[in-house]
């Protein structure tokens, strides 16, 4: 079994070939909660539908978020009423949030809902939210502390970013089926998707348990790097590393992360960087990283399980 962490789009997109080459009890997938927020009542969980919508294909591929085939009457009349309406909310889309918002009021764990609600659109591989309580990434800029949404969505990653904190990721608690891959021996690699590193798999490294797993893993660890010829696809990934004073390519990322991944896979556009990352010490594969469609995703996604299988039978820690 291979455990994914995942974020949105970028881990969404990995999830979704890794999930086309392994079986439902080869694979789960790990998702940042950091992103989570309360809106208008609602608790809206931005990655896990990204991830859920994804792996169901009932996703909107050209925004990255929400649902397919969406219409808006929600957000018309919100804004008829005088809304809050700068977080956009599909009239489908609102549908997960009300069952979501109504389950977890009657005290059902983040985790088994999206079980529950991930089945039900025809999701086959288990799902797991990195925590079942509250964490929440709050952005800190010259201006004070964000919370995450007002950064991201709201005010557009316009405010120049200082650092990051995850409130309540300290006393976090894990899943109970993410303990028990955490605490048992099916797992035979960890994939770090193409996520954001510093707002996507933060979050989770900032969980005791998950970081204590990586720092004390016999398995190995393989990352695919956001960051293709010095820039992100998608998102703020490249202006925070500018903004925190990281070098902003592929070996810039191998870095941040250090001895928490084994292996890189990194664009072909980003070849000549290959010997800088493997004299940190990693082994890296070389391969074409975007994914604009499932096809793509499932042929990155092969190439990602058969570099996991020759690190984890050279036994690679
Ligand atoms: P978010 O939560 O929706 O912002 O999504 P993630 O954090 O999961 O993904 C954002 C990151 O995914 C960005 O840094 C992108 O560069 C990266 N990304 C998106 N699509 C691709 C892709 O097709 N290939 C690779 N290598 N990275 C991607
Ligand atoms: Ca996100």
């Amino acid at each position: 079994m291979i455990v994914a962490l995942a974020g949105g789009v970028g881990g969404a997109r990995l999830a979704v070939g890794l999930a086309q080459v392994l079986a439902p009890k080869a694979l789960a997938i790990v998702v940042n909660t950091g992103d989570d927020f309360e809106h208008l009542g609602l608790t809206i969980c931005p990655d896990i539908d990204t991830v859920v919508y994804t792996l169901a294909g009932v996703h909107n591929p050209a925004s990255g978020w929400g649902r397919g085939e969406e219409t808006w009457s929600f957000m018309h009349a919100l804004r008829g009423l005088g809304g809050e309406a700068w977080f956009q909310l599909g009239d489908r889309d609102l549908a997960m949030h009300v069952l979501r918002t109504a389950a977890l009021r009657r005290g059902v764990p983040l985790s088994e809902l999206t079980r529950a609600l991930s089945r039900r659109l025809g999701v086959r591989h288990a799902v797991i939210p990195m925590s079942d309580t509250p964490v929440r990434t709050r952005v800190k800029t010259a201006g004070g502390e964000l919370a995450f949404q007002d950064y991201f969505v709201r005010l557009r990653c316009r405010p120049r970013v200082r650092g990051f904190r995850f409130a309540g990721a300290a006393r976090a608690r894990v899943p109970p089926p993410l303990y028990r891959l955490i605490t048992g021996d099916a797992v035979k690699a960890i994939v770090v998707c193409p996520s954001n590193p510093y707002v996507s798999v933060a979050p989770m490294l900032h969980v005791p348990a998950l970081r204590g797993w990586l720092r004390a893993r016999r398995i190995p660890v393989v990352a695919v790097s956001p960051i293709v010829g010095g820039a992100a696809i998608k998102g703020p990934a490249a202006k925070i590393m500018r903004e925190l004073g990281a070098e902003r390519s592929a070996a810039g990322i191998a870095r941040h992360y250090g001895p928490l991944v084994d292996g890189w896979v990194i664009d072909t556009v980003d070849a000549p960087l290959r010997g800088r990352i493997e004299a940190l010490g990693h082994d890296v594969v070389v391969t074409d990283t975007l994914m604009p469609d499932r096809c793509a995703s499932e042929r990155l996604a092969r190439e990602v399980v058969r570099f996991v299988y020759a690190l984890a039978r050279r036994g690679a820690r």
